[in-house]
């Protein structure tokens, strides 16, 4: 993983621009690579997002240069506005809270949602996957802090989410997603990642427990001491977001 894809002519002039990018990618690489080979087997394969919200497009594109090829998208507006623009090298997954009313737009402009926490959203987009003709890949978020301010399902409705999403048949539940609170102790995460352990021995039908989708900017590497293999990066890789550009 992590090599980067060869540049063609006039990077050069990205690589001035955004050259703190490929240099923050490479650390992350590193740090990836090192958190996995201390706490994780060999055959382990840690999946490293460019969570993109507020960032240009040419930005983005640059990051899929260097060998980024996952995008996580928090808001389907930005994200309709920009995605023309993505090098479609990449796939794209929607990371945050997503409104029932705004699966439409989305069904055929990503590869995952991993922010399903309830049985509404999830038949929303099982019917409009069913008429479009696909299946739709998914994460359960988990509200793992009990934070009222996110979204997720509490821990204790987990289970009847789980089986309530199986009958579905144009939703295909790949694992969970969460995002521990901010300076909260490894407890958190080892909790969350006994639960993906636990969900993974119920071996339900049409759920894969495949994906642990956990780790941000300042958490990664304790995420991946506790099982994750999807962690999903912003500030570290692109810098600190510019809410009034975004
Ligand atoms: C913004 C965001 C991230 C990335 O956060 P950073 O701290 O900037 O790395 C990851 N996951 C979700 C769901 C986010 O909204």
């Amino acid at each position: 993983m992590c090599q980067s894809a060869v540049q063609p002519n006039g990077m050069k002039d990205l690589q001035n621009e955004f050259g703190h990018v490929s240099d923050n990618y490479k650390r992350i690489c590193e740090n990836v690579e090192n958190a996995r080979a201390k706490y994780r087997s060999a055959d382990e394969k840690i999946e490293i997002m460019a969570v993109t919200k507020t960032v240009a497009p040419e930005k983005i594109n640059f990051a899929i240069s260097q060998g980024i090829t996952l995008l996580g998208e928090n808001r389907v507006q930005e994200y309709l506005s920009k995605k023309d623009q993505y090098n479609k090298a990449a796939q794209v997954h929607i990371i945050g809270r997503l409104q029932t009313n705004k699966v439409k737009y989305i069904i055929n402009e990503v590869s995952m949602i991993q922010s399903v926490d309830s049985i509404k959203l999830a038949k929303e987009i099982n019917r409009l996957a069913e008429k479009n003709n696909r299946v739709m890949d998914v994460l359960l978020e988990i509200n793992i802090g009990d934070e009222a301010s996110k979204s997720g399902v509490a821990a204790e409705g987990l289970d009847e989410l789980i089986y309530e999403t199986a009958q579905l048949e144009n939703v295909r539940i790949k694992g969970l997603m969460a995002i521990p609170p901010i300076g909260c102790g490894e407890d958190m995460f080892d909790r969350m990642h006994s639960i993906f352990l636990r969900v993974k021995e119920m071996a339900v039908p049409n759920v894969s427990m495949e994906i642990l989708s956990m780790g941000m900017s300042g958490d990664y590497e304790t995420a991946i001491k506790h099982g994750s293999n999807l962690v999903r990066i912003g500030t570290a890789l692109f810098g600190a977001r510019n809410y009034l550009e975004g």
